[in-house]
């Protein structure tokens, strides 16, 4: 039989962390066992209707079947940059500052193609998300991971990044709230980020898919609300988690024009944009009542407060989230983040992610997602009381 050799690239990445829990998961469930997965980041709720019922519309009208502009339909870049106004107070040229992106994920993986030569660094948070270092490696460029403590509130130190590595710096990447460890940025943060940008001449690309999923009426910060920002930043925005609309590959990118239309230019040669009925119902749900997102935050803040107090009152040693559907916890002490999910598994049948998953600063904790349906997330916290 032929065999095709995967290209090294591929071959190089570092290895599914999570074959070993996926391994556990079907022992477990071939033994008869009930699970609940509080293991994944997708909602469960439904898109809201008013944004399904934009998409049978602009589905149904042949003018949304051709090939959409590259770099976006210009009503959703409208939307986009007006919702920037609404909630941020900053201001977007919608024509050259604002990219439609097929699911901010798809932003992410194209911006080292974009800017990142063989040899040069990335500066990458761990624990944090895959796709930074792995797109990063992708295009020869070198990850250094900025690890994230819990000393410093789960933010890079950013006097730890040797100064060789930040002259070979081309891009930053940020995530704030913080997947997985729910933490939050200051201002005084991205205030230095920019002047550390500005300073070594590096983009900062700023993951802000968690943006609207908040708690207590804290609203987080788009780095663009610090001065000086749009000279090295882009943020990438999704719709996926905001309005449940995972399944749909629809966000967008705002920042610098520069970083923008490179960005822009480099997607004319990887993809033909989203459907533009997708790209109409993303201008009904940016152009939401707010309660649409009240609605929302109000059924995470409960799951979150329940989960919370039970877990606590048990000794857990928990991070409180400000923002995200995530909790991060502490294991007990010296208890390694894989055994300690894989133990939690086999005791009580409730998916949780081990830290690690996320990059090796991630050991040390495990990660539970309030994505579960009321009922179940009831019994895993009726489960997991008696650990
Ligand atoms: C879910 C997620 C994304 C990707 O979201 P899409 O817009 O659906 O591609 C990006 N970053 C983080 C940290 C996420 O958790």
């Amino acid at each position: 039989m032929t065999t095709f050799k995967e290209a090294a690239r591929l071959q190089e990445l570092p290895p599914y962390l999570f074959a070993e829990i996926d391994k556990k998961k079907a022992e477990l469930r071939a033994k008869g066992m009930d699970l609940i997965s509080l293991g994944i980041g997708d909602p469960d709720m439904p898109t809201p209707k008013h944004i399904v019922e934009a998409m049978q519309k602009a589905a149904a009208n042949p003018e949304t079947h051709p090939y959409p502009p590259y770099d976006g339909a210009p009503q959703f870049k409208k939307a986009a940059c007006a919702w920037m106004k609404k909630y941020y107070n900053v201001e977007f040229d919608p024509s050259t500052e604002c990219l439609t992106l097929i699911g901010s994920k798809e932003g992410i993986a194209h911006i080292p193609w974009t800017f990142v030569n063989p040899g040069d660094a990335v500066l990458v948070p761990s624990p944090g998300y895959p796709v930074y270092s792995s797109a990063t490696t992708f295009c020869g460029g070198i990850p250094h991971f900025m690890p994230l403590t819990r000393e410093n509130k789960f933010l890079p130190d950013l006097k730890k990044i040797p100064e060789d590595i930040l002259k070979k710096t081309k891009i930053m990447f940020l995530n704030y709230p913080n997947n997985p460890t729910s933490a939050v940025a200051t201002r005084e943060f991205f205030q230095d980020v920019v002047a550390l940008a500005k300073k070594y001449n590096f983009i900062i690309c700023h993951d802000a898919a968690y943006m609207e999923i908040f708690y207590d009426g804290k609203r987080p910060l788009s780095i663009f609300q610090v001065e000086g920002a749009k000279d090295v930043a882009i943020e990438m925005h999704s719709l996926s988690k905001t309005f449940n609309m995972t399944g749909w590959r629809l966000g967008f990118a705002v920042g610098n024009k520069a970083i923008v239309q490179s960005l822009a230019k480099m997607k004319t040669h990887l993809d033909s944009g989203a459907f533009v009925a997708i790209q109409d119902a993303g201008v009904a749900a940016l152009q939401s009542p707010e309660s649409v997102l009240t609605e929302i935050r109000n059924i995470y803040q409960q799951r979150r407060d329940k989960l919370v107090s039970v877990l606590k009152a048990h000794g857990w040693d928990i991070m409180v989230p400000e923002a995200t559907f995530y909790v991060w916890a502490a294991t007990p002490k010296g208890v390694k983040a894989k055994d300690f999910a894989v133990k939690v598994m086999e005791q009580t049948g409730v998916v949780i992610t081990p830290g690690t998953g996320f990059g090796d600063y991630g050991e040390g904790y495990v990660r539970f997602s309030l994505t579960a349906p009321p009922e179940k997330l009831e019994e895993a916290v009726h489960r997991l009381q008696k650990l």
